[in-house]
């Protein structure tokens, strides 16, 4: 590494133990004195980690943490993550010290503000989604349809309906759904929702009566709605009726829940479990940024097979982590102790300073925003369902293609001229999917900016310079990766060149 590396306070970084010079050591140690080995022949010389001084170690790391993009950088439109801004106000309340000290395993009289704290965002999630069954400790969306599914296969099992082996789910659902259904021991069935991008009542139908015992195998649906085409399910009272009346249970995926907070309680559309990413509609950070937390709620019919713990109230106002003794039907524990409290701390926060109507403002804004970077693209961009899109609108690369601009290279251009790009390839329904979620927390001259380099992109495809597409990114410290080799040929491991 030379200086001419690091070139307008942009520093490139190599690894530790490139950096490492020769024999020098980072501490300074007296030798030992009279104080025999007692390790005798496994004495080791080293333990191969690089010998720096703690400026060097500390100039490393801090160089390193300002390659990861982040929200609190620039614009982050990746759809179907809710990538919104997160309040200092949240990362405050998380930080005092009562909440930030508290220990799991701390006797339980003295944590009661804790879990007065859990009791509260337990109430106010089962008052959003209407669904009163509420266990907070799941670590993620993911970790959350786990939960909420195994709670359908107890309730199944205990209900004497083990030949209930199959699950829907649309075809454009997130891979987590059918992934979640096959641990629980499920065979999925897929729902067509081609050409339509929702599901159709006709559709619905083939499926879940596609053997002609009238559905007596469904076990249920996992639907998420609005769905990963950015649509709201327009006909899903229709079909939660009929599902339910095959005697199956809709696990609603709640992950898109920041289109329709304060607006739409899932449950009055025949939602009987569903996750919420607190992550996502509740502005906590986000993975790399922090763990994630995916509470479920349910109908009261299927609480008592849930997960525990849940805090309860005993009649003295005093609280309590409901265990597996008092709630003998729970499926048991899934997550250790109570999951990630600093994320339901943040949640609440997030709730109680935006309040109810704050809170139906954050879906109006998020449905707003999305349909003025549809609206302001459409004729630039393949629009492939008609009609106003919810909290995120999908476009797709149909029109650049005929010039030999790919959605890939789109994404590129994007991270070229300074954006994140949005999510690409995802849903799988359609060619060349480009899914924007620009979030409630955008101003408008942020949403502009990036409409205005969307129709850039797509006027150079136009206007025949597709050629400067392929290179793209050239002004990132990492220019355009091979993707397959990336993906074939993974390099895991740092070899040391001799
Ligand atoms: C994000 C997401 C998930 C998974 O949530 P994680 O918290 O990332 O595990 C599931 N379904 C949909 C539709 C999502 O967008």
């Amino acid at each position: 590494m030379t200086n001419a590396e690091n070139r307008g306070l942009h520093y490139e970084e190599s690894l530790l133990w490139e950096k490492e010079q020769g024999d020098t050591s980072g501490v300074d140690l007296p030798p030992l004195e009279n104080m025999p080995s007692r390790t005798g022949v496994e004495q080791r010389k080293t333990i191969g980690l690089p010998q720096l001084s703690e400026p060097e170690i500390v100039r490393h790391f801090v160089r390193m943490s300002t390659w990861n993009y982040s929200i609190d950088h620039g614009f982050f439109p990746l759809g179907s993550c809710t990538m919104k801004h997160n309040p200092r106000l949240n990362e405050k309340v998380a930080r005092l010290s009562g909440f930030a000290h508290a220990h799991p395993m701390q006797p339980v009289s003295t944590a009661q503000g804790a879990l007065e704290l859990m009791h509260e965002l337990q109430h106010w999630l089962a008052e959003l989604t209407g669904l009163p069954g509420v266990c907070l400790s799941p670590a993620a969306g993911a970790h959350g349809e786990l939960a909420g599914m195994m709670t359908i296969a107890r309730a199944h099992e205990q209900q004497g309906n083990a030949h209930k082996k199959i699950i829907l789910t649309p075809d454009s659902s997130h891979g987590t759904n059918p992934a979640t259904a096959v641990m629980c021991g499920y065979e999925v069935r897929s729902i067509s929702t081609k050409g339509t991008g929702r599901l159709t009542v006709e559709a619905f139908k083939e499926a879940l009566y596609k053997t002609d015992d009238k559905g007596a195998d469904i076990a249920g649906m996992m639907v998420t709605n609005p769905n990963t085409c950015g649509l709201f399910e327009t006909n899903i009272l229709e079909i939660s009726d009929l599902l339910h009346e095959a005697g199956g249970y809709f696990y609603c995926d709640g992950a898109n829940f920041n289109a329709v907070v304060g607006k739409v309680r899932p449950a009055d559309f025949g939602a009987d479990v569903m996750h919420i990413n607190l992550h996502k509609t509740f502005s906590t950070p986000h993975g790399g940024g922090g763990p994630g937390s995916g509470p479920i709620c349910c109908t009261e019919e299927l609480a008592q097979y849930m997960p525990v713990p849940t805090v309860i109230k005993a009649e003295d106002g005093s609280y309590a982590l409901e265990g597996v003794d008092d709630r003998p039907t729970t499926l048991g524990v899934l997550k250790a102790f109570q999951g990630q409290f600093g994320m339901h701390v943040r949640a609440l926060s997030y709730m109680m300073s935006h309040g109810a109507d704050g809170l139906q403002q954050v879906s109006e804004d998020a449905v707003l925003n999305a349909n003025y970077v549809l609206k302001q693209l459409s004729d630039d961009y393949h629009v492939p369902f008609d009609g106003p899109c919810m909290h995120e609108c999908l476009l797709t690369d149909k029109k650049q293609k005929e010039y030999g601009v790919s959605t890939l290279d789109i994404a590129k251009a994007l991270v070229e001229y300074g954006y994140h790009p949005m999510t690409i390839y995802f849903p799988l329904v359609l060619q060349g999917t480009m899914l924007i979620e620009p979030t409630e927390t955008e101003s408008k001259e942020t949403l502009d900016s990036f409409i205005e380099t969307m129709k850039n992109i797509a006027a150079d495809a136009r206007d025949g310079r597709a050629d400067k597409f392929h290179d793209f990114p050239v002004s990132s410290p990492r220019k355009r990766l091979d993707e397959v080799k990336a993906a074939r040929k993974p390099v895991l491991r740092w070899k040391e060149v001799a």
